[in-house]
């Protein structure tokens, strides 16, 4: 009767949209059967794994939580996946999502919203927000449901959902995963990469995840360095800067208590401490938000009714009227919102004012990151300005649910990798997270600071 009830409220998160446990445990026994017969065992031999529903697995339906990849089945694997499996480990399921990754709390999925396992001490009941775009990994793994998954991470997708359910995510620098089989949404920005409970959990699963794909034209050509090996929460001779633009006015009390916190652990595993300026912080989100439609616009165009899953063909329709019909009930509200931006700002007329002008702060935002790193190795700020909301708080006003990521994506224009590490719960007992971001290809100094946090 427990367990009934155990597994009741487990489904209750709807963390899961296909669950595939013959695969676990298929794993499972690889392993045991591997390890009787004295062979070496892979990293993750056994492990099972929740897969985010954007990466494409071969015979398992990927829907990247729209109606229109719904009956999707794959006939291949993705680069990212099949490297895990190759490690041992096993599929669980696919995980709900933000449709198409787009969203801040999961509230844009086709398959209903993930609910998080958390609750305000003060607020009853109500269900709160895993997080978004990657909810369902977020909620799985706090739930205890599986002990890593995969995510992705546009805008900070692996990152704030991280924050919000009190686990930790690292996305890597763009290009050391490879992003074939994902299902893309703005591909200059898209990286894959774990999350977990721990950082360790997180640096051995990153070193499967990663290395050289030819099949990505952006997948960089460099060894896979040894993260785990090198794990130490020593940062004596490392600076942290600080940069004052992540503190504006009216930061929330807790978040900014929380990161002096953070500032007195990593002086505690001996850094430096150093306040440094990213002046163009205040743009990133605009930015973002010119850049992510636009390739999303471009990216959605292939979903035709052709090509892939869904297709509404009205009695008596032509062609243009068979794509009017299935791009119309395929999307969903915020995959039009975007793709109808996206389509502006690369109009002709509209073109140089948002698209050109974007490009070229992305170019500035990536150089206050240079120079800032010229007087520190790593940048501590914290994940999202918030701790989680009450499911539909936002949902209204996508304006107020792209606010949440004004911390995460100047390091996804940038390219940097960062880490979302718990820093601790609010008031309300909810967790509230701190973000580590480091120089290009320096992921180790993320996961050691990071190490040194938790
Ligand atoms: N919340 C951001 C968005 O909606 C980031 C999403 C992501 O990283 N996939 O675009």
């Amino acid at each position: 009767e427990a367990f009934n009830a155990n597994v009741a409220a487990a489904k209750a998160l709807n963390a899961f949209i296909v669950e595939t446990p013959e695969k676990a445990l298929d794993a499972a026994d690889a392993a045991d059967k591997a390890k009787a017969a004295g062979e070496t065992l892979g990293p993750l031999a056994g492990v099972p794994i929740g897969m985010k529903d954007l990466f494409c697995t071969q015979g398992v339906q990927t829907t990247a939580a729209s109606h229109m990849l719904e009956g999707f089945t794959p006939t291949y694997e993705s680069t990212v996946s099949g490297k895990l499996w190759a490690a041992g480990a096993g599929m669980l399921g696919k995980l709900n999502l933000d449709q198409f990754a787009m969203g801040s709390s999961n509230e844009t999925s086709y398959y209903g919203n993930v609910i998080s396992p958390w609750r305000r001490k003060d607020g009853g009941n109500a269900a709160l927000a895993p997080g978004g775009s990657s909810g369902g990994s977020s909620s799985a793994i706090a739930a205890r449901l599986c002990p890593a998954a995969t995510g992705t991470d546009t805008g900070g997708s692996i990152r704030q959902p991280a924050a919000f359910t009190g686990i930790s995510g690292i996305k890597p620098t763009y290009g050391r995963c490879s992003r074939w089989g994902i299902v893309a949404f703005a591909s200059s920005l898209d990286q894959a990469g774990p999350m977990a409970r721990t950082v360790r959990d997180n640096a051995i699963l990153l070193e499967v995840m990663s290395g050289f794909d030819p099949k990505d034209s952006t997948s960089l050509d460099l060894a896979v360095p040894q993260w785990e090996a090198n794990l130490s929460s020593d940062l004596r001779g490392k600076t942290v800067g600080i940069p004052r633009e992540y503190r504006p006015d009216g930061l929330n009390a807790e978040i900014s208590a929380m990161w002096d916190r953070g500032i007195e652990w990593l002086k505690d595993a001996g850094a430096e401490v150093v306040e440094v300026s990213l002046p163009h912080t205040q743009y990133a989100l605009p930015t973002y938000y010119i850049i992510a439609p636009a390739e999303a616009s471009s990216n959605l165009a292939r979903y035709d009714g052709v090509r892939y899953g869904q297709r509404d063909l009205p009695d008596g329709a032509g062609l243009q009227d068979m794509y009017a019909a299935t791009r119309a009930a395929g999307f969903g509200p915020e995959v039009k919102r975007r793709i109808m931006i996206g389509t502006y700002v690369l109009s002709a007329g509209f073109y140089d004012a948002y698209y050109t002008q974007a490009q070229k702060v992305r170019a500035l935002i990536a150089r206050d990151f240079e120079l800032a790193f010229e007087k520190c190795d790593l940048l501590l700020t914290p994940t999202a300005p918030s701790a989680s909301f009450a499911l539909g708080e936002k949902q209204a006003d996508p304006l107020a649910m792209y606010l949440n990521d004004v911390f995460t994506v100047p390091a996804s224009l940038a390219g940097l990798p960062a880490m979302a590490v718990p820093g601790g719960l609010d008031a309300a007992g909810l967790p509230i997270g701190l973000q580590v971001i480091g120089k290009a290809l320096d992921e180790q100094t993320v996961l050691n600071a990071s190490l040194a946090i938790e």
